[in-house]
């Protein structure tokens, strides 16, 4: 079978992927379905799990990660109301399909890796994909990225048991956060957070999620 059949396959499983999962579940942002559709996740998951490159669910990656469930993806980027000229900072790199559907979407990303070897993978990945516009760091996700503040969206795609201010701290007035808030282990909530004029917190409550717990300082 040669490539071209090969991607051919691809782009229509990703197509429905986009009209039965995505769409049939109320997402609606046409810059988000955009996205959905352009990113190829195959390139994202592991070789063994291909063939469910554009099912409904989360799959394995390295150093026992996960990649999001579409659906989830979509819904975190629909829900922090991105602009075409935001500067993103996601906290959990992983595969770095997320850090890509926001690219597709905003003009900066910046996406914090806390296990090197993730790092590492997402950064060349996405260099060779030609995603210019996102940039990976190695390191604790908690501290947030200050030199590169104040961001006008904040994504954390692992567990937060608690709201991590030092991120809130580099969130623009009228700035989204979205995060899953809770314990590992038990479904978390799902939130948007906006932060208003007078530094006070709008929070929004999406879904139940379970994501893999964030690590590191947050924990302490
Ligand atoms: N957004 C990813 C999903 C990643 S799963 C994707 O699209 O594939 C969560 C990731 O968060 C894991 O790779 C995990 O190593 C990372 N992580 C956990 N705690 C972190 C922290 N404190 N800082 C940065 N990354 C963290």
């Amino acid at each position: 079978m040669s490539m071209s059949v090969l991607s051919e396959d691809f782009e229509s499983a990703r197509k429905e992927m986009v009209e039965d999962q995505i769409k049939h579940r109320g997402i609606h942002d046409a810059a988000v379905l955009q996205a959905l559709l352009k990113v190829p996740r195959h390139l994202f998951v592991e070789p063994e799990f291909l063939d469910r490159a554009y099912s409904d669910f989360a799959l394995p990656i390295k150093e026992d990660q996960t990649i999001s469930q579409p659906y989830i993806v979509a819904l975190m980027t629909q829900s922090a109301m991105l602009q075409a000229d935001d500067r993103v900072l996601e906290i959990g790199t992983g595969s770095a399909y997320q850090a890509a559907v926001l690219a597709e979407i905003v003009k900066q990303v910046y996406t914090i890796e806390i296990v090197e070897s993730l790092a590492r993978t997402a950064d060349s990945k996405l260099k060779e994909m030609g995603y210019n516009n996102v940039t990976v760091r190695h390191g604790d996700g908690y501290q947030g990225w200050p030199e590169k503040s104040p961001f006008d969206a904040i994504l954390i795609t692992a567990a937060a048991p608690k709201i991590p201010q030092l991120l809130l701290d580099q969130l623009k007035v009228g700035g989204r956060m979205v995060l899953p808030l809770g314990r590992s282990g038990s479904p978390q909530d799902l939130m948007v957070l906006t932060k208003q004029e007078d530094g006070s917190l709008k929070e929004r409550f999406i879904t139940g999620v379970v994501f893999v717990p964030m690590t590191g300082e947050i924990r302490q």
